[in-house]
């Protein structure tokens, strides 16, 4: 399929499935060689990132651990502004490698506004992948040790990420098609 209609919207083929997953077997790669004997406890954001998680945890031959949360961010007071929770994050992460799992980096401000959480809890490591960068959108700075695509300031959807819902399942990437 190359072009997808969700609701109103037509989106068209961006990242084929080949590409996608060649890429998860590259960052799989990397991080059983960096993570060898360190037994990581990797960290997937819901919703958007439970495809990406779920086919690169395949390829990981490491001891290695996943959980999966979700950030919720809610009005908190005047002074502390918005407030990111995580929910389901029961795991004690004190002196573990913590690998966050993304979907998407867009602006950055979901993950640096919840990481001062992280560190709260002193995990020996840390580090972020994430399959998809929007690096012309980032206004927050985050270190990010592995991107597996640098991608343009459009929306996009497919392989977890969604548009109003839709679109989930498909097992490529499309973008957002320009109006005609
Ligand atoms: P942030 O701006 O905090 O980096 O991104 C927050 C969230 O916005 C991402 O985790 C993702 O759920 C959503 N998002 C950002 N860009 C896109 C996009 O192009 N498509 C979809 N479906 N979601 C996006």
């Amino acid at each position: 399929m190359s072009i997808v209609t969700l609701h109103d919207k037509s989106f068209t083929i961006y990242l084929s499935e080949e590409t996608i997953q060649q890429k998860v077997r590259e960052l799989a790669d990397a991080l059983n060689r960096e993570y060898a004997g360190r037994r990581p406890l990797f960290i997937a954001i819901l919703n958007g990132s439970f495809m990406f998680a779920s086919d690169i945890f395949k390829h990981l031959t490491v001891e290695s651990e996943i959980c999966f949360i979700k950030l919720a961010s809610y009005r908190g007071t005047k002074s502390t502004g918005q407030v990111i929770t995580a929910i389901g994050l029961d795991q004690d992460l004190y002196d573990r490698d913590v690998v966050i799992l993304e979907d998407i980096v867009d602006t950055g401000k979901t993950l640096h506004e919840f990481l001062p959480q992280l560190h709260h809890q002193q995990p020996r490591s840390f580090a972020i992948v994430t399959l998809l960068h929007k690096s012309e959108a980032t206004k927050f700075p985050l270190s990010l040790a592995h991107v597996g695509f640098e991608i343009p300031d459009k929306f996009v959807v497919g392989y977890g990420l969604d548009y109003d819902g839709l679109g989930r399942n498909l097992k490529e990437i499309y973008q957002l098609a320009p109006d005609v």
